[in-house]
């Protein structure tokens, strides 16, 4: 458990107290899901029932960083679709060239230039040639690994423990006591066991990562240069240099996900700490909250794969989508990544997410709590345990659901969003200062009736 200095019952009674505001300042939003009958779980997608309030709040419009809801609520938004509105909700740039783009046609089976251009500025940020675009982060993962396969002719991926890259057969794999793979708990419909899929390690652990692939039949090792999904988890001193030399050694690929790392600035981690993957997988944020997925390729990779004619790239091959790389993704690609997540703007939410962290430890030392803070660029997390965890396994160890819950919905009823999943909280380039001060007051106030 998390922290002796919380009394459990009071937290019981905070919560139901929480939870009754909670309900009485969102009618419109309760009566909208207890109508949604012919949704299954009530919700167009089954997470959106992830909701500390015990039924989700409706969206009526979104601008900035601020969201209304139905029943004309205001908040500040840190959740940012987790990730997905990293760039802010609905920015000017990317509403303008998708528009323009929704006027002109949408489904052709034809490229654009916008590809191209947002596929160089890739390039430039992350430092590898070639790109290919899907329509989900979670799909940019599905085809790396099938090019990793078809490339090493090897059959397992190593992730790390408590990973997160989308539901990605393969990396629902967790170290288990005994120290050896085993399925995630509460995985859905695995096609086969995991452990015949995929090896896992613990993320910071270069001897297990060794042992691992001394298997000589890992293809590649996907992993996010710094755990994001099971609270911040960052890389040790040499960790990411271990990580790389050993795959190296063992004829084994390297792919960083980089769909919430890029948090860490305009080339993401890889940028950040000079990082050389031989592929990158990312999502979500770069389309300014237009679906999109990409998956860039190292020289080598790009020239092996053209030159293997028995691959079949262009049409079986189960390496694309009928809608990936559609005008609209890359219209929002383009100007995303040329108007919005500038360097400038990563300036400014990386000035924020410090404020943000930097109160958050007042806070939290206020109280004598034995909790962490991380962050990683324009995100920020605080984590039930202290130190910080180094890996995947400990950070689940300091769950505590029914603390977070009553840190959300307090939160939701003065008007600010966290990350559902996470105590975690995302800087856009409209997030202000005052906005982090508004977050610290209520955090401080609810930690001052609680502790
Ligand atoms: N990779 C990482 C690191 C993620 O955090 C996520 C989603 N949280 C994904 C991949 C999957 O993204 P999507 O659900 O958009 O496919």
């Amino acid at each position: 458990m998390s922290t002796d200095s919380i009394s459990r019952s009071r937290l019981t009674t905070l919560t139901q107290r929480e939870l009754a505001t909670f309900a009485d300042r969102h009618p419109g939003s309760k009566n909208a899901y207890a109508n949604a009958t012919h949704l299954f779980g009530r919700v167009p997608m089954t997470w959106m029932n992830k909701a500390a309030g015990n039924f989700p709040i409706y969206l009526d419009r979104a601008s900035g960083n601020r969201i209304t809801d139905v029943d004309g609520n205001e908040f500040v938004d840190f959740a940012l679709g987790d990730t997905g509105a990293m760039a802010g909700h609905s920015p000017e740039p990317v509403v303008a060239a998708v528009t323009e783009r929704l006027r002109s046609g949408l489904a052709t089976m034809m490229p654009t230039e916008d590809a191209a251009v947002a596929g160089a500025e890739l390039a430039r940020r992350f430092g590898l040639p070639a790109w290919s675009f899907a329509l989900t982060a979670t799909d940019a993962n599905r085809w790396a690994i099938r090019l990793l396969r078809a490339v090493t002719g090897r059959s397992k991926i190593l992730v790390n423990s408590y990973c997160y890259h989308g539901s990605v057969d393969e990396s629902l794999i967790v170290v288990g006591p005994d120290g050896r793979g085993v399925s995630r708990e509460g995985n859905v419909g695995a096609p086969v066991d995991v452990t015949m899929t995929s090896r896992v390690a613990e993320f910071n652990d270069l001897a297990g990562l060794e042992r691992e692939l001394a298997y000589g039949d890992v293809a590649a090792v996907l992993m996010e240069p710094a755990l994001t999904n099971i609270g911040i988890v960052l890389p040790e001193d040499g960790y990411l240099a271990g990580v790389r030399e050993l795959t190296r050694r063992y004829g084994t690929y390297l792919i960083h996900d980089e769909t919430h790392t890029f948090s860490a600035g305009p080339g993401g981690a890889t940028a950040y700490w000079g990082l050389e993957p031989d592929v990158v997988t990312i999502g979500k944020a770069i389309g300014g909250g237009v679906p999109v997925g990409a998956y860039g390729l190292s020289a080598e990779l790009a020239g092996t794969l053209s030159g293997r004619d028995d691959l079949d790239l262009v049409d079986m091959g189960g390496v694309g989508g009928t809608l990936a790389g559609n005008p609209v993704s890359m219209a929002a690609t383009r100007a995303t990544l040329s108007e919005v997540l500038t360097e400038a703007a990563f300036a400014g939410m990386i000035e924020r997410a410090t404020a943000f962290a930097d109160g958050l430890v007042k806070i939290i030392e206020g109280y004598r709590l034995p909790w962490s803070v991380s962050r990683l660029g324009a995100r920020v997390e605080y984590r039930f345990a202290s130190p910080a965890p180094r890996n995947g396994t400990e950070s689940a160890r300091g769950a505590d659901p029914e603390l977070e819950d009553f840190l959300h919905v307090y939160l939701a009823n003065r008007g600010v969003l966290l990350t559902p999943f996470h105590n975690m909280a995302l800087m856009c380039p409209q997030t202000t200062l005052a906005d982090v001060a508004r977050h610290h007051e209520i955090f401080d106030a609810a930690l001052n009736e609680l502790v």
